[in-house]
């Protein structure tokens, strides 16, 4: 099955995406983390995106749109992957369109979390108390408000994009964990993946 996880930051996209690929042998692919890992290990493309990924704004939609095209055709996506964090924009969502109907694939379903927005603040301030992890560059204070700003202009129009397509479904993402988990579960056994490529 190939999906899409849609929802602000600090919804618990990753660590829904990353539970799901787990039950179902689906590869991970998110953006932020290939990103992070370019960063961490200061190769050129960490070194261009530095800077913008810490002030919690977007990198082009050209980087990204390389780093998936790299893996969507990939032997560990064979059974089916989940993309976290992409598409950001609807020139995201229209070459991911166009890259999987290259390889004659399409998305099964597109999965929004819905949250509200005291609560996501409330939630990613606690994330920057409590994480016992080093703190993210983009995990300051005025950088999550840019997040948040940037999620609301460039990526909730994705949802729409998804919608006209017949592929959005939204979940309730302020139950606790293992509820949205079977939440997503019930909203994919839903789904026929009969008639698809894969
Ligand atoms: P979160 O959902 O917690 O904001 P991510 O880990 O998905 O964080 O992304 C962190 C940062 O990486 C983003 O704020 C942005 O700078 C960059 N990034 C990740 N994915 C994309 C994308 N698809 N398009 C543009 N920038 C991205």
């Amino acid at each position: 099955m190939r999906l899409v996880l849609l929802g602000p930051p600090g919804a618990g996209k990753g660590t829904q995406a990353r539970r799901l690929a787990q039950r179902r042998g689906f590869a991970h692919l998110s953006t932020g983390e290939m990103l992070r890992a370019a960063v961490a290990a200061q190769t050129a493309l960490g070194k261009k995106v530095q800077a913008v990924m810490a002030s919690g704004e977007l990198v082009s939609d050209a980087t990204v749109i390389a780093l998936i095209a790299q893996q969507v055709g990939e032997a560990h996506c064979r059974r089916g992957f989940v993309l976290d964090g992409f598409p950001r924009t609807r020139a995201q969502a229209q070459a991911l369109e166009a890259l999987l109907q290259e390889r004659d694939l399409a998305l099964h379903a597109v999965l929004e979390l819905q949250v509200d927005e005291a609560a996501l603040l409330a939630r990613m301030r606690s994330r920057l108390k409590e994480s016992g992890q080093a703190p993210r560059a983009d995990d300051t204070e005025e950088a999550l408000a840019t997040r948040l700003k940037v999620y609301r202009r460039q990526t909730a129009p994705v949802s729409a994009f998804y919608q006209e397509r017949g592929l959005l479904r939204s979940l309730d993402g302020m139950q606790p964990i293992d509820a949205v988990s079977r939440a997503m579960d019930d909203a994919l056994d839903g789904i026929k993946t009969q008639g698809y490529a894969q």
